[in-house]
């Protein structure tokens, strides 16, 4: 199908790789196999035709976007506090993880939610202060296990997106991505099934046209999050309201994550 949104492809390295060593590692491996393979395919993330995000534990942002950078990557952060500065020990500032050139934000990841209590009204606070520093924040949303089973998918990611964007201006929502991702699919080796998956990105921009508009409805990028591999990125890829994917585990070898962020 003919795209109408700018694919954005991101890999979220988690508590990984143990050290800075093996952190760079994997940069440098990533850029070596993606160069060999953009020789031979129609993807070219350095002209910008896919966008690629990496999102390295804080302590590595700053060498592996020295690496990530000359090949058109971008580096994010995995997670901010929602205040500017002061006596929040162990906690990072957007104005921090902007200074070393974030340009993203993941926002209201499930393990943030679930092992971290980030509530919706913090995490709606952390999407505005990215947006503040000129950073785009990606909005995780998706339902549990349990949502799921009672069939409350819908409901509960219209909850979350209506939260965490409130008091979001349409003007910002240009810069604002946001990520399904069923919390059973995170690693779990379950993808969802890439049409079922599509139909929950279709019904998140119904909620977005009611909070905004079509235009914002429309032009949203939404990322699907979950399990995704080289076996199934290129089906929902296919998808036409799937606009890139959040890759964790696959992320973590060079070889898959290539692959993936040049799906076909
Ligand atoms: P996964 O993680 O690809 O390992 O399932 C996705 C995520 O948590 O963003």
């Amino acid at each position: 199908h003919q795209r109408q949104r700018q694919p954005i492809m991101a890999g979220n390295w988690k508590m990984n790789p143990a050290t800075e060593a093996d952190a760079l590692n994997l940069a440098n491996g990533f850029c070596a196999l993606l160069n060999q393979l953009e020789d031979t395919c129609a993807v070219d993330v350095k002209e910008g035709c896919t966008e690629v995000v990496l999102f390295p534990p804080f302590p590595f942002i700053s060498k592996v976007k020295d690496i990530v950078s000359k090949d058109g990557i971008s580096v994010g952060a995995q997670q901010v506090y929602y205040e500017n500065k002061g006596a929040f020990t162990g906690s990072v500032a957007a104005s921090m993880v902007k200074s070393v050139g974030c340009e993203y934000v993941l926002c209201g990841h499930s393990e943030r939610r679930s092992l971290f209590s980030d509530s919706d009204a913090n995490i709606n606070q952390k999407v505005r202060k990215v947006l503040e520093y000129g950073m785009r924040p990606i909005l995780c949303v998706g339902e549990t296990q349990d949502d799921y089973d009672l069939g409350i998918t819908q409901e509960v990611c219209a909850m979350q997106v209506t939260k965490d964007l409130r008091g979001v201006s349409k003007e910002d929502m240009s810069n604002v991505v946001i990520a399904y991702e069923p919390v059973w699919a995170i690693g779990t080796g379950l993808v969802c099934d890439a049409k079922a998956a599509n139909d929950v990105h279709k019904f998140i921009r119904t909620i977005l046209a009611k909070m905004y508009d079509d235009e914002v409805a429309q032009s949203t990028r939404i990322q699907y999050g979950g399990s995704v591999t080289p076996e199934s990125v290129d089906g929902l890829m296919a998808m036409s309201d799937i606009d890139g994917c959040l890759v964790g585990g696959a992320s973590l070898f060079a070889d898959k994550f290539a692959r993936i962020v040049s799906f076909k």
